[in-house]
């Protein structure tokens, strides 16, 4: 029988989503949070862009001394050889995700005639024997806008994928169109007929990705294969955003039947799992909704008066699970009244007095020194007060966070070549964002009119 994994893609999915910004210590805390509850992977950014190499580095060696327990570290790419050439320069990642959309509505909307079925796959096989011939352990083929591609063709592409080597095959419910219903019988289709391990990814524009996910997953697990349910944190991603990391968990330990059907191919520790949550809502500056699942302010809370009657006698009349199960702190993580911090702008008395606090001393004033460096760095890298897990990170970790924290900027030459024409004919675009080197993203109508190296050109 096949098994349950989490693939979580908030530091991919996520983080490129409008307006969600994390930054990179950021990002890195959340690897180790997820490390600790224990999913299988993150997919955790762009090993292709220049921006994310230090971040990229810094994880893999957090990776490789125990940082992230067991937790798979996947870059993610388009199925272009261009791009995989580039993230294989990371020489220790060891999985990626390669994404090309299969749709006609893709075909004909983004690619626009540069490609037809027969060239998408071959573009998309290149791709992967570029992956595993430059040394990779394995891939994915995500197959953008899968729930809008014809059955058949799609399980042609997968077929082609496998027969490259691709170890999974992930369906991309891009606009979030399916239903429990239609994505069982296509997730069934795909997997009984290719034989490779699934990953689903639905997003929730009709506010079913999680319900979509679980019947996905069931759909897979009955073809008798394993199953990668692709989550973000708080279900924060592209849009009306992704399935809830949580509460397809919670879905499958608690809803009815379905802990029968489908098993956790991971074991997973949810004391972490309110921490994660707020610690990712507070990195986008989101407050969660009072209703979040598991997480929220009102999860556990009762004041009807039937309800809080019910509760006091017995709360399986209105909780089908406890609170303590999610790490749910029972009082205000955030102390009001007299408080010392430190932080970029902080010194030394200060940094000491908070890390005694913390249980954590300094042999002397240099060491001292260079951690108030860390903190002063970091504190105006997040742009928000450090979280004591993020002080203690700092003091166990001191140089893998001096990489985190610094960003080598291209020279200009280089800049202008990394949006490249070739890449234009792959993904032509309808209005093109110009990316300044503040990070600031702004839409240039007209860029249409420019040519396509123009319209990549970075702007001041
Ligand atoms: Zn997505």
């Amino acid at each position: 029988m096949g098994k349950v994994y989490f693939l979580d893609v908030t530091n991919r999915d996520g983080v490129q989503a409008a307006r969600l910004e994390m930054s990179k210590f950021q990002r890195t805390m959340l690897n180790h949070y997820l490390g600790q509850l224990g999913i299988a992977q993150s997919e955790f950014g762009f090993p292709f862009i220049w921006a994310e190499n230090n971040y990229i580095e810094a994880n893999l060696d957090l990776k490789e001394m125990g940082v992230m327990g067991d937790l798979v570290l996947s870059g993610w790419c388009r199925a272009v050889s261009g791009d995989v050439e580039k993230a294989l320069k990371h020489d220790r990642i060891r999985y990626l995700s390669l994404s090309i959309p299969t749709s006609d509505q893709m075909l004909s909307g983004k690619f626009r005639g540069r490609l037809d079925k027969d060239s998408l796959i071959q573009t998309m096989v290149d791709a992967v024997h570029t992956a595993l011939d430059g040394g990779v352990d394995a891939v994915t083929v995500n197959a953008e806008d899968a729930s809008r591609t014809d059955i058949g063709y799609l399980i042609r592409f997968a077929e082609a994928a496998k027969e490259a080597g691709a170890g999974r095959i992930r369906y991309c419910d891009t606009l979030g169109y399916e239903s429990p219903d239609s994505i069982y019988r296509r997730i069934y289709a795909l997997a009984s007929e290719v034989g490779l391990a699934i990953e689903t990814h639905c997003h929730n524009d009709l506010g079913m990705a999680v319900a979509n996910s679980i019947s996905a997953a069931q759909a897979a697990v009955a073809a008798g294969v394993d199953v990668y349910i692709n989550t973000t944190v708080n279900g924060m991603g592209e849009r009306a955003g992704n399935a809830d990391l949580l509460s397809c968990i919670l879905a499958i330990k608690f809803a009815r039947g379905i802990a029968d059907k489908l098993e956790f191919g991971q074991e997973l520790d949810l004391s972490v799992a309110w921490k994660l949550a707020h610690y990712v809502a507070d990195a986008f500056s989101l407050t969660l909704p009072i209703n979040q699942v598991g997480v929220g302010d009102n999860a556990f809370a009762h004041e009807s008066g039937i309800h809080a009657d019910g509760m006091l006698k017995d709360r399986h009349n209105y909780e089908l699970y406890d609170h303590g199960l999610l790490g749910r702190a029972q009082w205000s993580y955030k102390p009001t009244g007299r408080i010392i911090t430190t932080g970029e702008f902080g010194g030394l008395t200060g940094l000491r007095y908070v890390y005694e606090q913390m249980g954590i001393t300094f042999e002397n004033d240099e060491s001292a020194l260079q951690i108030l460096n860390l903190v002063q760095a970091a504190n105006a890298h997040n742009h928000m007060q450090l979280t004591s897990d993020e002080l203690r990170f700092i003091v166990d970790y001191p140089l893998q966070v001096h990489r985190l924290l610094t960003v080598t900027i291209p020279d200009p030459q280089e800049l202008n070549g990394v949006r490249r024409e070739e890449d234009m004919l792959q993904c032509p675009v309808d209005v093109a964002k110009v990316v300044t080197v503040g990070e600031s993203v702004s839409l240039v109508e007209d860029a249409l009119k420019k040519t396509p190296s123009q319209a990549w050109s970075p702007v001041s």
